[in-house]
């Protein structure tokens, strides 16, 4: 029989999602095998700078390779690993995978800032705080060169210890991003109290300001707000000239999307760099 103690742990965890259909075919054993056998791959996509063409940054995104069914959704993936309770596991194995993907870039010259998602069920807890401080450090490299996202999706339960975890590791350097901005249920009040730097505004607000007046002043609103908090702004999603122009009108500073770069191995990232610095060199000398 249980302990009274085991219980309890149980009855505090956060609430499991039901499974549907598709995710079936990830299950705990296919989690945890992957886990050990180097399932784990990352895509690096560029964060740029739209008045100058800067790089800012990197997102490193899960590509998880299974071998009978090959690279699986990675919020397919996130969503097994958290009703598995193997979620820690899974961001301790990216965050791994993204300080060797940075020693690798700070090799090429490439010294950026690397952000990754990070599930809000890693942050019901604090043990994850001191592993992924104590990773980054005996790797040789510092948190505040790491980015964690966020999604405010799932800031519903145990508010208090979601900002302690964030507390925690900004604390330790770590940056904090809030991902998929103005998509999710979390209040203004919960928001406004993070100690986040930058705010992610989601790809279904640029697409729509685009097409229309609405949706043009849903995203004017979004970056303002972002401004006022004293946050980097990032619009996700930039997949067109005309949208990249459009924010560049309406305040927002940064951005990423299919526009500047793909998701790309550390191979292809690292060309792709070299031609970025060649063009944004060219686009700088005067004729
Ligand atoms: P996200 O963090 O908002 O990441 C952005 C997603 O949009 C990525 O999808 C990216 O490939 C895609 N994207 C980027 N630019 C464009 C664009 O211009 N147009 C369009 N249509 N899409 C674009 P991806 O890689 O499939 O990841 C989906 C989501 O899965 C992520 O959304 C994130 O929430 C989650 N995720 C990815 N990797 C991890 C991870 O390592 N851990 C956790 N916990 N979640 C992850
Ligand atoms: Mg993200
Ligand atoms: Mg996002
Ligand atoms: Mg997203």
């Amino acid at each position: 029989p249980e302990s009274l103690m085991g219980l309890l742990e149980a009855f505090r965890r956060p609430e499991i999602k039901p499974v549907n259909s598709l995710q079936q075919i990830v299950d705990c054993q296919k989690v945890r095998l992957g886990l050990t056998e180097h399932a784990i791959a990352l895509a690096y996509q560029p964060k740029v700078d739209l008045v100058d063409g800067r790089l800012i940054g990197v997102e490193a995104l899960l590509r998880w390779h299974d071998a009978e069914l090959g690279v699986l959704p990675p919020p397919d993936i996130v969503r097994a690993a958290e009703s598995c309770h193997l979620i820690d596991e899974l961001t301790i194995g990216v965050l791994a995978c993204a300080v060797h993907g940075r020693a690798a870039m700070v090799r090429n010259g490439i010294d950026t800032n690397i952000a990754l998602n990070v599930s809000m069920h890693n942050l019901h807890n604090l043990s994850i705080v001191d592993r992924m401080s104590e990773l980054v450090l005996d790797a040789g490299d510092q948190p505040s060169h790491f980015t964690l996202e966020v999604t405010e999706t799932h800031l519903i339960s145990d508010l208090t210890s979601v900002l302690e975890a964030l507390l925690r590791l900004r604390l330790q350097g770590f940056k904090i991003a809030i991902d998929d901005y103005g998509t999710g249920a979390a209040t203004m009040q919960f928001l406004m109290q993070l100690p986040s730097t930058e705010l992610k505004i989601d790809r279904c607000f640029v697409a729509e300001a685009t097409r229309s007046e609405a949706g043009r002043a849903m995203l004017q609103s979004a970056i303002d707000l972002g401004l006022q908090l004293g946050q980097d702004v990032i619009a996700e999603g930039v997949e067109t000239p005309g949208e990249a122009r459009l924010l560049q009108q309406l305040g927002c500073r940064f951005a990423q999307g299919y526009f500047y770069g793909r998701p790309m191995t550390l191979e292809a990232f690292t060309a792709w760099i070299m031609q970025h610095r060649l063009h944004a060199a060219a686009a700088r000398t005067p004729e």
